[in-house]
């Protein structure tokens, strides 16, 4: 007999895939990209050319890359946004947050059937996000998913059938693991996703935000940034600042801030100090 259960399944099943990881990918960029560094436009343009490159190049119809860099500095967002301006017909993100509960095995399941659905699309493009949480990766132990490893292994490495083509774009805060695994020469490149480090990037988000009103408003409160350890020289990366913040705790700490629109400066100030200690 046919159950209700099994009509909705069956009408899962003819749902086009890619219309539903379009959604997760603009998901997971829905505060938009602010455009802070002319890194940030580097990284974009390094992508598209991963783009192009898997769209016409018959030679290389695997191209893998890896962003990495800290934790919050903007590397899932970049990955998807990159992802979805490619438009080719098969856009997936493979997420550890779409898979909270999965035993090993389905997760080893899961992973493998995104790269066999995007086998029968000419074009694809996978995002793997957040590599060291995919494989369940604990530094206590160290511990780590060894059935997903071996499977991330061999997917990441493996040439499409012939005719088909891949983009993979993954993410990763903790490069060191990756090569402790032996994960990172698997990639055909890297783009390091740096944090925010300038007093002038600050000044970009904090205008894009909207968080003051006036612009002497916002200046004075870039000025009292200066004291939390950002660095004020022009082209500074995370080298020369004692402090640094990823956008997306910065993003949320202007959101507290905002609660508080007679102190915003003093709460982002104090929010921000607590990190150069
Ligand atoms: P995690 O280390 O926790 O995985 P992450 O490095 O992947 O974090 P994201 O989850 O991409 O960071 O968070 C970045 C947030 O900042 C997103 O909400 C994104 O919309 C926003 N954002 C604004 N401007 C930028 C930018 N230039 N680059 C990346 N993200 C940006
Ligand atoms: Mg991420």
């Amino acid at each position: 007999r046919v159950k209700r259960e099994d009509f909705m399944n069956a009408l899962e099943e003819v749902q086009p895939a890619f219309g539903v990881a379009k959604e997760e990918l603009e998901q997971v960029v829905q505060n938009g990209i602010i455009h802070y560094s002319p890194i940030v436009d580097e990284i974009l343009r390094s992508g598209e050319l991963f783009v192009d490159q898997v769209r016409v190049s018959t030679r290389t119809p695997l191209v893998s890359v890896l962003l990495h860099g800290p934790p919050g500095s903007g590397k899932t967002a970049l990955a998807a946004t990159i992802a979805q301006s490619s438009q080719y017909p098969f856009m997936k993100l493979l997420s550890p947050d779409s898979m909270v509960g999965f035993s090993e095995a389905q997760k080893v399941a899961s992973i493998a059937k995104v790269f066999q659905d995007s086998y029968k699309s000419p074009l694809s493009v996978i995002v793997v996000d957040n590599l060291e949480r995919l494989l369940d990766f604990t530094p206590i132990g160290p511990r780590f998913s060894n059935s997903v490893l071996q499977t991330l292994m061999v997917l990441l490495a493996r040439r499409p059938p012939k005719g088909r083509r891949l983009l993979i774009l993954a993410t990763s805060s903790n490069r060191p693991v990756l090569t402790d695994l032996g994960l990172s020469e698997i990639f055909d490149a890297e783009l390091r996703v740096p944090p925010i480090a300038t007093l002038r990037a600050l000044d970009i988000v904090l205008r894009e935000v909207e968080l003051f009103q006036r612009d002497d408003e916002r200046r004075r409160a870039v000025g009292m940034l200066a004291q939390a350890g950002f660095s004020d020289a022009e082209d500074a990366d995370a080298m020369d600042a004692r402090t640094t913040v990823g956008i997306k705790k910065l993003l949320s700490m202007v959101e507290m801030a905002r609660q508080e629109p007679d102190a915003a400066a003093e709460r982002l100030m104090s929010a921000l100090m607590g990190l150069g200690m």
